[in-house]
């Protein structure tokens, strides 16, 4: 009888030292984007943690602490953070030797993206605002460059555009770049979300 010899692949192949992704990567999501919005929620440890927990499942707390070399408290704090965005999410065990809890968390990678849209409406908002304002006073303004006066039209007209102050001719307030850059800004935040 012929013995068949089964060659099984190893399972503990030495594992090469894997190079650390440059960024976490969101299918469909530009890399900076993403990577802005973690730093934004939680850091540079937020960033790190979740660039280790990639796709894997249930990640023990200590596990992350002792990988990435980080205390303890760090760690608890920056999953706190990330949690509070469902940037990731957990489960509880009680260990059975130790007696005590534990925690095993896995990044919810698709919340990154509801969550950059989120931002990005926010975003929208406050420059809609802004832009709301510097239209309402468009022109309406003249200012001493010497920064004593800033008088409306009828004003400055009493005074022959000359600064009360100091006497120096009077600038009109120049905010159409800063229109048309709030304008530009708000297109390119449209053009992304397809409004
Ligand atoms: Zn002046």
């Amino acid at each position: 009888m012929a013995t068949k010899k089964k060659k099984k692949a190893k399972k503990h192949a030495p594992k090469a030292a894997k190079a650390e992704p440059e960024s976490v990567a969101i299918k469909g999501v530009p890399k900076e984007q993403v990577r802005e919005t973690i730093l934004t929620v939680a850091g540079e440890h937020g960033l790190e943690i979740l660039r280790y927990l990639g796709d894997k499942k249930n990640i023990s707390e200590f596990v992350i602490a002792e990988k990435l070399k980080l205390d303890m408290q760090t760690v608890r704090n920056t999953l706190y953070k990330l949690h509070t965005h469902h940037l990731v999410m957990y489960i509880r065990k009680k260990d059975r030797q130790k007696g005590w809890y534990i925690s095993y968390w896995t990044f919810n990678k698709e919340r990154v993206s509801e969550l950059i849209e989120s931002f990005r409406k926010q975003n929208l908002e406050k420059l809609r605002e802004r832009l709301d304002k510097e239209e309402q006073n468009k022109g309406l303004f003249f200012i001493c460059s010497k920064a004593c006066a800033r008088l409306d039209f009828d004003q400055a007209t009493d005074f022959e555009f000359k600064c009360p102050e100091c006497g120096t001719l009077l600038q009109q307030q120049e905010n159409v770049r800063t229109i048309e850059n709030l304008k530009a800004r708000i297109r390119e935040i449209e053009v992304d979300m397809d409004v």
